[in-house]
Formats: structure tokens, sequence, C-alpha cells
């Protein structure tokens, strides 16, 4: 099947959609206040199935489940065995703080979730607490530990690199992937319209990380041409790899391959776009999946080139936790 593309030739093998804004940590840069209520309800299975089918059909095969906290919805492994069985969705992946993998790693993996990120921003305990306001480190690692005994073959692990708190621990980070095979990704911190006096405080460039590992003679992995926007860099020396992501840097838009849905139904057609555009109407009938399609494909048409975040300018984001990052 051709997979549809917008009018600079992205192609979209893969959709990240979020299936709650509820979370239940404070990370600094993302809900320093913790999660505050809003009134409406999130997607229902058969919403999502009816989504996943229309995309599916334009040739998404790929779809991240994400939030807030993904793991906090009771009935995510009934969407997640729905979405196995009633459509062609090849990988189902979660991202998640990582809090309920020590007591459900079995079950999600069991529900048909077949790849997983997991977010640690530091190997400290302290820190780690400092950062997400949950002193819980040590659960997550070994949660992390299930899931791979449950089944995960390949954990990726999300590190949101910040300056003068997390960013001096790539030694202990490189500790942890000689014998394992984890792929640890460093984000830069991205301006949110919430965060912005935390970002002008603690973001930093990923090309200290990038000539650190350069000096260790870290190499860079060859990349996919469907790619997505993380460079992956490897060692003879070390069984797990690390990966950057580099939101500011040049170019980074040039390989953007997924388009995103919030919790609610909208398609953001990217992380700091102005609009979202409500598919809810669409998503209510399985019958509808003609019309869906047709206006997945109109909008598509407006997606810019790149983001202007450079310029300062977030969009509609005011944290994270409301898209899914
Ligand atoms: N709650 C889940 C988690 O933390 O993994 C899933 C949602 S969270 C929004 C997805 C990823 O976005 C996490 O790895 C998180 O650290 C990252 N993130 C959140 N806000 C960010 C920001 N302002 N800049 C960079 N990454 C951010
Ligand atoms: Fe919650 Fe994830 Fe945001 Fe942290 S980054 S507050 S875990 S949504």
């Amino acid at each position: 099947m051709k997979l549809f593309e917008d009018k600079f030739g992205r192609k979209f093998p893969y959709l990240r959609l979020s299936v709650t804004d509820v979370c239940n940590f404070r990370c600094e840069y993302c809900l320093p206040n913790g999660y505050q209520k809003s009134s409406s309800c999130f997607l229902s299975t058969s919403e999502i199935i009816n989504l996943l089918n229309a995309f599916s059909e334009l040739g998404t095969e790929k779809v991240r489940l994400t939030g807030g906290e993904p793991t906090v919805r009771k009935d995510l492994t009934i969407i997640s065995k729905a979405i196995s069985t009633n459509t062609n969705i090849k990988t189902i992946a979660l991202t998640s703080n990582g809090y309920n993998l020590y007591q459900k790693a079995e079950e999600f993996f069991d529900s048909g979730i077949n790849a997983l990120n997991v977010s640690v921003d530091s190997l400290n305990p302290e820190k780690f607490k400092k950062i997400t306001g949950q002193d819980k480190l040590e659960h997550i690692l070994k949660g992390i530990e299930q899931a791979r005994k449950a089944g995960f073959k390949k954990v990726k692990i999300n590190t949101v690199l910040l300056k003068d708190i997390n960013d001096n621990e790539l030694p202990e980070i490189l500790n942890w992937i000689k014998n394992e095979d984890l792929s640890i990704r460093f984000i830069e911190l991205m301006r949110t319209g919430d965060n912005v006096e935390y970002f002008k405080k603690h973001h930093l460039s990923s090309e200290i990380i990038k000539s650190e590992l350069e000096s260790l003679g870290f190499i860079p992995s060859l990349r996919k041409q469907d790619a997505g926007p993380a460079q992956e860099f490897e060692h003879a020396e070390y069984k797990g790899k690390i990966g950057i992501i580099a939101p500011y840097s040049k170019d980074f838009c040039k390989t953007c391959n997924r388009l995103r849905v919030t919790s609610k139904g909208d398609l953001r057609l990217c992380l700091f776009g102005g609009e979202g555009y409500s598919l809810r109407p669409l998503l209510q009938n399985e019958n509808q999946i003609e019309e869906l399609k047709n206006k997945i494909l109109e909008l598509l048409h407006f997606k810019h080139e790149t983001h202007y975040l450079q310029q300062g300018y977030t969009g509609l984001t005011q944290n994270l936790a409301s898209l899914g990052g």
C-alpha cells in the first residue's frame, strides 16, 4: 500500500495517540503542580479503533499510546487488545513513566503492546525525586527488569537532558548500557507554554553529549530511511546504544514521520503547531471511515515544513502531558 505523504514528501507510518491527560507524576518541566482536572472525557475504545482503522488504511503501521500517563487508564489493556485484534496496526508501543510497570508489565505485554519506552530522567534517587516529585527510582528500575522478563525485547529509556541537574550522568548511563541491551535517548528540553522560566534555566544543547560520546569512540548508527528524529550512537564494547533527540537542530523536521491525536480526538499536525482539528465527530461509527480518511488527507495539507521553536513559538502546547510528547 502507498503510504500517505504531505506536500514536502514526508510519510507517516507512525501515529502518537494520547489516551489520557491524567498523570500521577509532577515532572518539573511538564506538570510541576501535578495534573489539574479537566472536564472532557477521553476517547473510548471504539473511537480509538475507528481512528486507527482509518490511519491503518492510509498506511500507518505503528501507534504509540502515550499521555499524560497512559497506564493510569484502567482500560488500557482493553484498548491495546482491541487494537491488536481489530486493526492492522503492527506495532503497539507504550510510553510510560514506569510507575505501574512492576505490577503490570506482563499484562501489558500479553495485551499486544510490543514496544516500550520508559522515562528515567536520573539514575540518582534524590535527583529523580526532585525532577518527578516521586521517590520511585528503584521501583521503576525493577519495573524495567520485569518488563524485559515479561517479553519486551528492546526497552528504550527517555531521559530529558537538564542543565545543572542530570548533565553529568553520562558515566552512570554508560555503565548501565555496558552489558544491557537498552537504548537510552537524551531528549533536549523543549520549551512549552508553561515552562518558559524552567527552559531558560535548564535547556542544554545535546551537542555536549554528542562530543563526549565521539571522544569515547561511539559512532553514529546507520539510519534507516524511515527512521524518526533520534540519532543513535553505538560502540563495540557496549551492548546498549545512546540516542539523541535534538528538536532545535537544523533539519530536525525533515525526518518527521509522525502525526498526533490528543486524548479528546484532535489531530495535531505538529507537536508545536498552532491548530488542533477535531476528528471526534467522525469517530462515532465505523461507516464513517471514508469520510475520516478524506478529512485526515485534507488536513495533512496544512502541515508546515518546520516548527517555529527557535523563534520561541510553542503553538498550542502548554505542556507535553496534554499532547503526549
Ligand atoms: N507520562 C509518560 C512519560 O513521562 O513517559 C508519557 C507522556 S510524556 C509527555 C512523554 C515524554 O515526553 C517523556 O519522556 C517526557 O520526559 C517527555 N517530555 C515531557 N515534557 C517535555 C519537555 N518539555 N521537553 C522534552 N521532553 C519532554
Ligand atoms: Fe507525567 Fe510524563 Fe509529564 Fe512527567 S513527563 S509529568 S510523567 S506526563
